[in-house]
């Protein structure tokens, strides 16, 4: 990915940074039993005796999940294969097997790549599907372990299928890390795998920082920050790693590889542990389940069944719209290009189209259709409406639905007769020489300045009622004649 040497978060260095996102797939059910994958309910409701990893229980493994992992994968253009579970060897309250079943040398999603906003490619090195922990809540203590007077745990999200996607270490500043989320969420939530609520923690971010000198080709030793909750916590995290390694460095230290928690209300990261090492894991295959192959019917089927990602439609609407992708972002993300596309293709003008939806629709289009759009649209550009007339209608289309004309006239927004103007315009030049001398004879500034001063007084004779285009024509035939 090409870097932009202006986002140096200490001057000459650069930041290097990597994600592994974790997304809980949108199942009905766990990964390995029948137990409900739901969000919130009374604290050990949603459990069975596979999420608690009682003696002889047994996983079954959810073909949703892996129909979900696979569109994930499909999605990142990654390649889908034959996968194998694995057991992850650690110890933590809220995970009672004292194991975690996840894919470790045979994820079921190898390398791919997501395309950003402004078409950089980031990799993806691997999206593979594991079991989610339960939940500790340590009482006392600033709610950590080791300081708790007590912990309690909630095994609801015990066992829920979670995809980690594991970003290549491709991103270069906050607002990178930030877009690459975002798409991603984007990604997830278009193709149903997941919700995508980073709040309710249906979405966790695991953000790895290291730094180097400007010009050095070699990465630097990471920290993993662990507790981001937010796109901001996400770039204030990379920002105060980034200045602390920066600093440890060029006091003569070196960073060593460690884990890291980022705390919210202070602003800074702190050391949770020394970075533990794969085979502090004892990783071995799960012994309990089958290797997964999907066939290649059942992943083609998958494909076809795909919705358009947004990489698509961004280009869908630049190609309609003649601008270029990354200004069709925004419409996009608000889930509003359809209406664009539709709404150009009836006709209506591009660029007309965007500034509505970008500056006067942010929170929704609401009743808004493209047919009235579109001869709402024609109305302003053809001067029947001035822009705030345009406004107006459009609040009313968003609010109730309608015809746009008929809208206009209950408002009393009649076009003005082009006579009507001409009898107003040529009176207020009448009143006015001097600044009609300057208007006429003036530079470009002071032209510009006049045009002003009479589209002014127009709107205040008409009550706001004159189209400004309209007049600056006439201001403009009036000086040639
Ligand atoms: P682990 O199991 O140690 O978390 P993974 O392979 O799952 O290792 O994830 C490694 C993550 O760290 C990836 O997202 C990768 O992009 C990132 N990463 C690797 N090396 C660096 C580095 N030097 N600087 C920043 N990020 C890195
Ligand atoms: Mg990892």
């Amino acid at each position: 990915m090409s870097t932009n040497a202006t986002t140096e978060i200490v001057p000459g260095w650069e930041t290097v940074i990597g994600l592994e996102v974790h997304a809980e797939l949108a199942t009905a059910t766990k990964l390995f039993s029948g137990a409900p994958n739901r969000f919130g309910g009374e604290p050990n409701t949603n459990i069975d005796p596979v999420s608690l990893g009682l003696p002889g229980s047994l996983p079954v493994l959810n073909e949703k999940a892996v129909e979900l992992a696979i569109r994930v994968g499909l999605a990142l253009h990654c390649r889908v294969q034959r996968s194998v579970f694995s057991r992850k060897n650690y110890f933590y309250p809220d995970m009672p097997k004292d194991f975690q079943i996840s894919q470790y040398d045979l994820p079921i999603n190898g390398e791919g790549w997501l395309e950003l906003a402004d078409g950089r490619r980031v990799g993806i090195e691997r999206a593979h599907l594991e079991e989610d922990t339960g939940k500790s809540t340590h009482v006392g203590g600033g709610g950590r372990i080791h300081e708790a007077d007590y912990s309690l745990v909630d095994y609801n999200r015990a066992g829920v299928p979670l995809i980690e996607i594991v970003g290549a270490p491709d991103l270069r500043s906050p607002e990178d890390a930030r877009a690459y989320v975002s798409e991603l969420r984007s990604i997830l939530v278009a193709i149903g795998a997941s919700d995508g609520k980073m709040e309710e923690g249906s979405m966790r971010v695991d953000c790895n920082v290291s730094v180097r000198a400007l010009g050095e080709t070699e990465l630097g030793t990471r920290c993993e920050i662990k507790n981001i909750n937010s796109l901001r916590s996400l770039g204030r995290a990379i920002v105060y790693e980034a200045r602390r390694q920066v600093d440890l460095v060029t006091s003569g230290g070196r960073v060593e590889q460690q884990t890291r928690h980022w705390d919210e209300a202070e602003g800074s990261t702190h050391k949770l542990r020394s970075k533990e090492e794969a085979y502090d894991y004892r990783y071995f295959p799960e012994p309990d389940l089958v290797p997964v192959e999907p066939s290649d019917e059942w992943i083609e089927s998958i494909r076809a069944a795909l919705p358009m990602l947004p990489r698509e439609r961004r280009r869908r609407l630049a190609d309609e719209a003649k601008i270029e992708t990354a200004a069709a972002a925004l419409t996009v993300e608000r889930g509003m290009d359809d209406l664009a596309v539709e709404a150009i293709g009836l006709g209506a003008d591009p660029v007309r189209v965007l500034v509505h939806l970008e500056n006067n629709l942010a929170d929704g289009i609401g009743s808004l259709s493209a047919g009235p759009f579109a001869a709402l649209i024609a109305m302003e550009v053809d001067g029947n409406l001035t822009s705030t007339q345009t406004k107006t209608v459009l609040a009313v289309l968003v609010a109730d639905g309608g015809n746009p004309a008929e809208v206009a006239t209950e408002l009393g927004f009649e076009a003005m007769e082009a006579e009507e103007l001409e009898v107003i315009v040529d009176s207020l030049i009448a009143e006015h020489p001097q600044d009609w001398l300057a208007f006429t004879s003036g530079d470009d500034k002071e032209r510009k300045k006049k045009a002003g001063f009479f589209v002014g007084q127009i709107m205040k004779v008409t009550g706001g009622q004159a189209d400004g285009r309209a007049v600056n024509e006439l201001l403009a035939r009036r000086a040639d004649a």
